[in-house]
């Protein structure tokens, strides 16, 4: 999550003096590098700090049979144009995800072996799970653009998505929701704001957009890994801009500059981004604290995913 702070000068700076940039970004992963790498583009002086040895945050390479793999993000699809615009704009290509051939579910403990989206299961079940997400892609599509604005924003922010997923007739068209959900947020429907939810839906433009590989957002991967992107976008916005193994422990704001401190040194700028999980911005000290925003991290847990990767001899 990205957002500015327009931040004053101090003179009384301590220890690593840097010159002032216009804009100070904390946070190496793809939101913080695009920002760095956009402004850069429109030639703005920035720097970007950020807490660990590497770029790209939850993009990762990990290696399996002298084979590079991702180990964090790793799809995207044809609907997502900004991040399609961008691998080409760094010169890397996709591939198509390979999805041929039979599915499995588990579901109260029982493994179903299925071809295409759906599950084989009950017509009952099917109809029940087919009209709730029809509403769902309902009530995403008609939230103002601005959801804080809408004028149900306040009922659909007081329920979780499991809340409603309650009111969902029979019980295994509930279960495939909450799968569906578990996939895409690696979190519980009862650990979401409903509100949030269909923000989240309504940016995809669709239930099935966010779920489905075929034209969807599991349809394609990028040659070579989705961990090339950081890097190659932190080669363009200079390794000079970016310090690294620098975890931010405060941001001081007093009208038009910004002074970021970490534990080893103080950055200067007119303006910063701060592009972090929410819930890990409570670690760092604000001056003046967005306090109601500070409230709302603290209650937005991360969500908590294991990959695995296995290697066959051929696709199955
Ligand atoms: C296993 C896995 C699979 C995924 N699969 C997909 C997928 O297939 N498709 C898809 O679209 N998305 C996927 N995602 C989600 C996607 O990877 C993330 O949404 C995206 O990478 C988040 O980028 P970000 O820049 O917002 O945050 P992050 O990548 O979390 O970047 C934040 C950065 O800030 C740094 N930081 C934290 N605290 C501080 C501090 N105090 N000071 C300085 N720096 C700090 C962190 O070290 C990190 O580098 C997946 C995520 C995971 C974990």
């Amino acid at each position: 999550m990205i957002y500015a702070y327009n931040l004053m000068f101090q003179n009384w700076l301590q220890g690593e003096k840097m010159e002032e940039k216009d804009v100070i970004i904390i946070g190496a992963g793809l939101a913080g590098l695009t920002a760095a790498y956009e402004l850069k583009k429109a030639g703005r002086s920035v720097q970007v700090v950020e807490a660990r040895d590497r770029v790209g945050g939850r993009t990762m390479e990990g290696k399996l049979l002298d084979r590079s793999f991702d180990l964090g993000g790793q799809w995207v699809g044809p609907t997502q144009t900004r991040i399609m615009t961008m691998i080409k704009e760094l010169d890397l290509s996709t591939f198509p995800q390979h999805s041929d051939g039979y599915q499995l579910v588990e579901m109260h403990g029982k493994l179903s072996k299925y071809k295409g989206v759906i599950p084989k299961l009950p017509i009952l079940a099917l109809l029940s799970a087919d009209r709730a997400i029809k509403k769902i892609n309902r009530l995403a599509q008609s939230l103002a653009q601005e959801p804080w604005n809408d004028k149900r924003a306040e009922a659909l922010d007081t329920i979780t998505a499991e809340h409603w997923i309650q009111g969902v007739p029979t019980k295994i068209a509930r279960e495939m929701i909450r799968i569906a959900i578990r996939a895409i947020f690696s979190g519980e429907s009862s650990e979401i704001s409903f509100l949030y939810f269909l923000n989240y839906i309504q940016g995809a433009g669709s239930f099935e957009l966010l779920a489905d590989v075929e034209g969807a957002a599991q349809q394609d991967r990028i040659l070579g890994g989705a961990f090339q992107i950081a890097r190659k976008m932190a080669d363009r916005i200079g390794t000079e801009n970016i310090s690294l193994s620098s975890p931010v422990r405060s941001i001081e704001q007093s009208g038009s500059e910004v002074l970021v401190r970490t534990h080893g040194g103080e950055f200067r700028g007119k303006f910063c981004i701060v592009a972090l999980s929410p819930n890990l911005t409570t670690s760092i000290h604000f001056s003046p604290a967005p306090l109601e925003r500070l409230s709302l991290a603290r209650r937005m847990p991360m969500g908590s995913v294991t990959k695995a990767i296995v290697a066959y001899d051929a696709p199955f």
